[in-house]
């Protein structure tokens, strides 16, 4: 007999200096508590819980059955004895009807006694134990609605056992369209996704490694890092989405194919012009030298705006770069960008950049007056590149009601509807074919759409492909009390 600890209520003194001498005799490790009232007992009763309890049935003031009662409102659990005068059937019923868990009759049949005492404390004890898992399988229970990993329980049957809330929330299927079905049904393309996902015997890291694979949940294809451990008669998978984790790898991939093509060109056409600069054997007149140095010249600078573009764009992710909040003459700034830009394109004959006088009022509006600059550049830039059988490239400065518009139109190629959202995202490039083969970084207009919601303001695009395209975009007019102010604009979150 293992550690239990009982109370012994009676208010004959003598019963209760012999039973506890007795009980201790034959019961190991027992500690016994003794009261002689029903009062002290329900005290004692309160502060202790015990592992069973034996109460004489006949007691001045609240007897056994009164005190029985009280144990069950108090301790249900806790298994209660009476002890009965000699031939009291009729208590004794009553006493098993109030919830008692035995009794015993006077004189004390002191094997019979120990017996059932022994018989109850083991009660106590399983029920204590069962008690203990079942709060065991609750904590477990709750610990596993709280992982942020996917959490399945899938049987030898292919039946889902088990199924968190994580993995409710990856997959968007609650547990109760799952639970019970045949994984199959429910995740067609589960049955592959787990014929390559290792199962180890142990989890930690001795197990096998997760697998990243795709999974096709409502025509989406979902990627999951996942891993299996054997548990009893089935598998429990854990997983984690990784799909964007998946999307920035490809995005990744893409800038790296995507830069060092763009590099690759000016860089060999740099390589080639200095080295046949250096050639001995060769006599180049002076036109050609002058030519071969335009194109190193023009060339560097090109991969000086590459390398300017990949440090705006990372700025711009984490958030370090300042604007300045100025005020800017937009039909000046637009004038002087048309300008240089014909300038730029002097040997594109075939494009004619034109610039539409305003129509209406001011068109001053609030904005960091180098990076909307910027902004029109790269425009104007797009438009006259994607025009490559030329056409004219139109810039017009509209004052509007919310606000000033600004919009640069091309002839040229124009974008599929499909596109025209996506040509925004970071290097994002229209399949080469469709946009003719025409080179760049993918990161001209995500930067154009950035800079101008940091100025508060919109881009956007309209266009048919083979026809042309438009970009619109709209500043706030420059507040009068802000002028001059010079403050720093944070990006938003
Ligand atoms: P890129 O360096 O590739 O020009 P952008 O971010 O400036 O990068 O543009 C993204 C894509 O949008 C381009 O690859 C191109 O396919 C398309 N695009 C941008 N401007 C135009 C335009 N004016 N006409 C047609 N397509 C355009």
């Amino acid at each position: 007999m293992t550690e239990a600890r009982i109370l012994i209520v009676d208010d004959d003194v003598a019963l209760l200096d012999a039973l506890p001498r007795a009980l201790r005799l034959r019961l190991d490790g027992v500690e016994i508590d003794t009261v002689d009232n029903a009062g002290d007992a329900l005290k004692q009763i309160i502060l202790t819980d015990y592992d069973a309890i034996v109460s004489d049935i006949k007691m001045p003031g609240m007897d056994g059955l009164g005190v029985l009662s009280e144990i069950r409102k108090l301790r249900p659990k806790t298994p209660t004895l009476l002890i009965t005068g000699h031939g009291e059937h009729d208590l004794a019923v009553q006493a098993l009807r109030g919830g008692a868990y035995d009794f015993v009759q006077k004189p004390i049949d002191r094997d019979y006694f120990v017996a059932s005492l022994e018989r109850a404390i083991e009660m106590r004890k399983l029920e204590r134990q069962v008690e203990d898992q079942r709060h065991a399988l609750e904590r477990h229970a709750r610990v596993l609605a709280h992982v942020d990993n996917g959490v399945v329980l899938v049987d030898d049957g292919s039946v889902v056992r088990y199924w968190n809330p994580a993995a409710e929330a990856i997959t968007g299927l609650p547990a109760h369209e799952v639970i019970d079905k045949a994984v199959g049904a429910i995740l067609s393309g589960w049955n592959t996704v787990t014929e390559l996902v290792p199962v180890s015997e142990v989890p930690g890291p001795e197990g096998a490694a997760a697998k990243t694979l795709p999974l096709e949940l409502d025509g989406k294809e979902l990627w999951l890092s996942i891993s299996g451990v054997r548990f009893g008669d089935g598998v429990v998978y854990a997983f984690r989405d990784v799909t964007e984790e998946r999307a920035l790898d490809e995005l990744k991939g893409e800038f790296v194919a995507t830069i060092s093509h763009e590099l690759r060109t000016p860089l060999a056409a740099i390589y080639g012009s200095a080295q046949t600069l250096q050639r001995r054997d060769l006599k180049l007149d002076e036109g050609t030298r002058e030519r071969l140095l335009e194109v190193i010249a023009a060339e560097s600078e090109r991969l000086t705006r590459i390398a300017g573009d990949i440090l705006l764009a990372n700025s711009l992710d984490s958030g370090r770069l300042r604007l300045e909040s100025g005020h800017v003459e937009l039909a000046a700034l637009a004038k002087d960008v048309v300008d240089e830009m014909r300038e730029a394109f002097a040997e594109r004959e075939d494009i004619m950049i034109t610039l539409e006088p305003v129509n209406g009022g001011g068109t001053e509006v609030s904005a960091d007056p180098d990076k909307l600059r910027q902004v029109l550049i790269n425009l104007i830039d797009n438009a006259v590149k994607y025009s490559p059988e030329g056409g004219r490239v139109q810039v017009e400065v509209e004052p509007r009601d919310s606000g000033i518009r600004v919009v640069v139109r091309d002839e040229g190629i124009g974008i599929p509807g499909s596109e025209q959202q996506r040509i925004f995202g970071k290097f994002y490039r229209i399949d080469p074919q469709l946009s003719r083969g025409v080179g760049g970084t993918g990161l001209g207009l995500y930067i154009c759409r950035e800079l101008v919601r940091r100025m508060q303001g919109r881009i956007s695009v309209e266009s048919r492909e083979g026809t042309g395209s438009t970009f619109c975009i709209d500043l706030p007019v420059a507040p009068v009390s802000a002028s001059q102010r010079q403050t720093a604009v944070s990006e938003p979150a």
